[in-house]
This record gives C-alpha cells, sequence and structure tokens, in this order.
C-alpha cells in the first residue's frame, strides 16, 4: 500500500490518512492554493487551527480541489483545533458552551458542515478543562465532528480524563522525531487506543522553519547529529525529510508536514519507496533528546 493510501485507525468508523499537510505559519491568504496543490498531489488530510487564523483559506482551498479534481467531501480529512484559553497568556479560559460555540465558529470559517478531527489544541483549559473535553464530546455526538482527541496533551492530563470516567480522547497530536520520541506517552496512549499524530516531523533538519531563522538555534550537537540522518538518507537514496518523515510512519504515527514548495510536498509524500531497515531504526531510537523543540513540553503552563 503506497503513503498515499496508507491510514490509521481513530474509532470504529474513522481512520486517518497517514500523510497530511500541515498549515501552521501559512498564511490566510496564501494557503487556499497551498491545499488545493496538495490535494491535486494526493494529500487526503489537511490540519489547521483556529490559532493559525487560517481556517477561511484552508476552507476555500478544500472548496477548489473538490471542484478541480471531482472529489467528494469524505474524500478529504480535514482537522482543526479549538484554542482553549490561556491566563498565562492573558487569555481567558473557555467555558464548556463557549468550547461548542468556538466549533460552530470553525466550521463557519471553515465552510464545512462537519471537520473529521476536532482537538483541543493544548492542555492550557487547567479547572475547565474537562468541560472542555465534555464539550467535544457533545460535538461528536451532534455529528459536527467525526472524531475527537487533543494535543500536547501529557499521561497526566489524559490520566485526568480516565479518572473522570469519560471516554478517552481518540488522538493526541504532539511533537514527536527522533529527537522527541515520548516513549512513554506513546506507550500510555497505545495501550489506550489513543492514535498518535505526529507534528513537526522535520525538526532535525538544518534548514526546519528556516523562514523564522529557528534553525540557527540549534547547538553544535544537534547539528553533528543531523549530520546521521544525512547519511542514512544518502544510503536510501532518499531525501533527509523523507527519512524523517518515513520514522513517523513506520512507527505508526500518522504525519503532517508542513511546505509551501510543491516539489517538497511531493517529496513528503513519497515513502513508500523504501523501508528504514531495523539497525536503522534502533540507532534513531537512541538520538531522543526528550523534550520538544519546537513546542518546550517544560512550559509551566502544560503542567497545571
Ligand atoms: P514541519 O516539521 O512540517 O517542518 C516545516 C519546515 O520544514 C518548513 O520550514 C518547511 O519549509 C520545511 N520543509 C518541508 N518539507 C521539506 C523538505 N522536503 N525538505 C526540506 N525542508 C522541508 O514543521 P511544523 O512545525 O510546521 O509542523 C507540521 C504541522 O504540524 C504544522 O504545520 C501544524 O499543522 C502542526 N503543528 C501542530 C502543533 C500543535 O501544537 N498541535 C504545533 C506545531 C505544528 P518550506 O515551507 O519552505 O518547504
Amino acid at each position: 500500500m503506497s503513503a498515499i493510501d496508507q491510514r490509521f485507525p481513530l474509532n470504529d468508523e474513522t481512520t486517518i490518512p497517514a500523510v497530511g499537510l500541515g498549515t501552521y505559519l501559512i498564511e490566510d491568504d496564501q494557503v487556499a492554493e497551498v491545499v488545493k496543490t496538495a490535494i491535486g498531489i494526493g494529500y487526503r488530510h489537511v490540519d489547521t487551527a483556529a490559532g493559525y487564523g487560517n481556517e477561511v483559506g484552508v476552507g476555500n482551498g478544500v472548496r477548489a480541489a473538490l471542484d478541480a479534481f471531482g472529489l467528494e467531501r469524505s474524500d478529504i480529512f480535514v482537522t482543526t483545533k479549538f484554542w482553549p484559553g490561556n491566563p498565562a497568556w492573558g487569555d481567558d479560559l473557555k467555558s464548556k458552551d463557549q468550547t461548542i460555540e468556538e466549533c460552530n465558529a470553525s466550521l463557519k470559517r471553515l465552510g464545512l458542515d462537519y471537520v473529521d478531527l476536532y482537538l483541543i489544541h493544548a492542555p492550557f483549559g487547567g479547572p475547565n478543562r474537562l468541560d472542555q473535553w465534555r464539550a467535544l464530546l457533545d460535538l461528536k455526538q451532534a455529528g459536527k465532528a467525526r472524531s475527537i482527541g487533543v494535543s500536547n496533551f501529557t499521561i497526566d492530563h489524559l490520566e485526568e480524563i480516565e479518572a473522570a470516567g469519560l471516554p478517552a480522547p481518540e488522538a493526541n497530536q504532539i511533537e514527536l522525531h527522533p529527537w522527541s520520541q515520548k516513549p512513554e506517552l506513546v506507550a500510555y496512549m497505545r495501550a489506550r487506543g489513543i492514535a498518535p499524530i505526529a507534528y513537526s516531523s522535520l525538526v532535525p533538519l538544518s534548514t526546519w522553519r528556516e523562514e523564522r531563522n529557528e534553525a540557527s538555534a540549534k547547538t553544535d550537537d544537534m547539528k553533528a547529529d543531523g549530520k546521521i540522518f544525512a547519511a542514512m538518507a544518502e544510503r536510501y537514496g532518499v531525501s533527509e525529510a523523507q527519512l524523517l518523515l518515513r520514522w513517523g510512519v513506520q512507527n505508526g504515527f500518522a504525519i503532517i508536514p508542513k511546505s509551501l514548495n510543491p516539489e517538497r510536498l511531493r517529496n513528503n509524500l513519497e515513502l513508500d519507496g523504501f523501508e528504514i531497515d531495523g539497525a536503522d531504526m534502533n540507532k534513531m531510537a537512541t538520538m531522543d533528546r526528550g523534550d520538544g523543540v519546537a513546542w518546550a513540553s517544560g512550559d509551566p503552563s502544560l503542567t497545571d
């Protein structure tokens, strides 16, 4: 099965494409064209968020692609995320009712009747966190979201839901790449059928997010580590990006790489012509550096 067709289960009725398109940092007026191009190339999942400010453009891109390529709405998997509020950032916490309203507002901006996956973007909800999750359960019941989940949740946050006797999230979207493997969290999720969705898969690339100059923040040690991926990629005759993305899919993680560049979009989808062998997977397993790079899981507001 090619990476284009490969999917992972989320619940009894819903599966998520193994490879999707990330849209963080793509402007609203630019994203429709990127989404349409990506769907034309073969992408069937688009990941956005209320917080990205580009849901209108994502919705326009999805509709343009359905028309251009003769696709049905059900052919495209759309994820968006609810912003829970964060008092640490001067942002009021959303109540259960406000969570429902936020989903309706996202659907309106997207111009869709439902999303395939609705996520709580971060565990910032504090005392409202469980009510926000209850709202997502209601939204699923109402057919506004085919599946529901969370993002950036730790074991403690997932245990809070379990302890309240509520159904578990169907997915947890987290930073996952060879430098941030979160083995305990992933094992906890797997034991409970919570699908891992990997974001920022390309962090180890020397050019990662170079548009924001974030790659230059890497230490010499990290740069040396990066050369190991380059050497492995060369042996398989693939790009470093393909090696890092294949690592995710081979571990059973749905991935959502972002690119504005059509050649890279194509490259990021072509992951089925090779398999990382056991020795290299074992080597990569030793390269974990703990906390995330794109999103510091040490942020105290994540653990309250
Ligand atoms: P990615 O790991 O997708 O990396 C994106 C960067 O890599 C960009 O600089 C891009 O540049 C570059 N790139 C993409 N493809 C290639 C390639 N083949 N070769 C070389 N460089 C490449 O990072 P993101 O942080 O964007 O994560 C992916 C998605 O995950 C986001 O867009 C978002 O949808 C989601 N996300 C979710 C978060 C959450 O809290 N839930 C947090 C962060 C991300 P260019 O565009 O120029 O190609």
